[in-house]
Formats: structure tokens, sequence, C-alpha cells
């Protein structure tokens, strides 16, 4: 699938939920979600008739491919290393996605969105285990210690977001060293650590089908 390239409020407003895709903008009275929270297109403001079960399943799976910027093949395929790996395959799934590293930099506050933690990893600018990574897919593990390269120090983006983590918080299983520019990954997120609402059996039923 290519890479959308639409209008990202538009996501949001057709999966009917705040998605937190545009960094700052997404606080501020500018969201298109909080001011037109209907679904977008001619007919948005229609009352809809009942969803089926498999509509259901696919806005789930489409809201949630869309909150971590997947496309259909790299979700799937992340679906199905979760199907692979003991335990629940829906929390499996969540855990994977958490792990990713343009994830991670967003969580520790280096990015203020999805897009822009892998813009910035694309871009050399973090080390994991003081080796430069730029692959946003690359899989944290537990003890990984996340830093900002020493060229990349000074770029302002960074520091802006750390300024801005302050009102979203870092998540308990991650440690931010604000000064030194770094942070730990301190455990997996457990399921409750996962604050968004996402109906992950809803994934498993539909690619189940
Ligand atoms: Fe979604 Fe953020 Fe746009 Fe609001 S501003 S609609 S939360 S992406």
């Amino acid at each position: 699938m290519a890479r959308y390239t639409g209008s990202v409020c538009r996501i949001c407003r057709r999966e009917n939920l705040k998605l937190f895709l545009k960094g700052d903008r997404c606080y501020s009275e500018k969201c298109a979600f909080d001011r037109r929270s209907y679904v977008p297109g001619e007919h948005g403001q229609r009352r809809r008739g009942k969803t089926s079960d498999y509509g259901v399943q696919l806005r789930e799976k489409q809201k949630v491919k869309r909150m971590y910027g997947l496309s259909e093949k790299q979700f799937h395929l992340c679906f199905q290393t979760a199907d692979r790996q003991k335990g629940i395959t829906g929390t499996n799934l969540l855990v994977l996605l958490e792990r990713r590293l343009d994830n991670v930099v967003y969580r520790l506050g280096f990015a203020n969105s999805r897009t822009q933690g892998r813009h910035f990893v694309r871009h050399n600018h973090f080390k994991v285990n003081g080796k430069t990574v730029n692959i946003p897919s690359y899989l944290i593990k537990v003890g990984d210690e996340i830093s900002v390269g020493e060229k990349s120090k000074e770029v302002q983006a960074i520091n802006e977001s750390l300024d801005a983590v302050v009102r979203r918080g870092v998540p308990q299983w991650l440690e931010l060293e604000r000064t030194q520019l770094k942070g730990v990954v301190k455990s997996y997120p457990a399921r409750d650590d996962l604050t968004m609402p996402m109906m992950e059996q809803l994934i498993v039923e539909l690619y189940s089908k």
C-alpha cells in the first residue's frame, strides 16, 4: 500500500477518536476533531445504520494501524509475528507496536508524534546502545539505552519536543534522563500501560477469518 498523503486530521475524524498524530496541534484549539467530530466527507453528518461485525473489526484495525502510522503490509507482518509468539496475540501485537524505535522516540518525548519520531530515526539522530540505528521498525529490548547522537543534540525540534513531553508524560516502562538526552527501557509495556482505547481482540478476530 502506498503511504497515506492525505489530511492527517481526517484520520481522527474517520476513526471518531483523537489519535494525537500532529503533536502540539492536537492539544490546541486548532484540533480538527474537537471542532468537527463527525466523519469527513459530504455525508459525514448523516446518521449511520448499524455496522456489521466485520465493519467494526475493520475500523478497529484501521484505527490502530493509523495510530502507529503503519501500512497494511507492515501491520499484517507485525500481527503475524505477534501470532507466532507465546501469550495473548492481541496483547503481543500492541507490545510489538510499542517496541518500535519510532514509537519509543515519541514516547520518551524526543519527537512530538510518531511520524516525527520516524523522520528523526531515518535521519540518523538516534543511537541504541551507542550505535546509530536508522530503522524506525527496529524493536527495542529491555535494558536498551536510546540516546540522541552527539551531532543532533542541538536540533531544535528535538529539544522543543522534550519541553512538550511534560504535558504528555513518559510512560512508566521507560525512563527519560532529560539532561543527558537519553532514555532507558525498564520493561516492556503491560497492557494497562496503554491507555488509548484499543480493542485488539477485534483485530485478532478480523485476521483470523
Ligand atoms: Fe487528530 Fe491531532 Fe488533528 Fe486533532 S489535531 S484531529 S488529534 S491529528
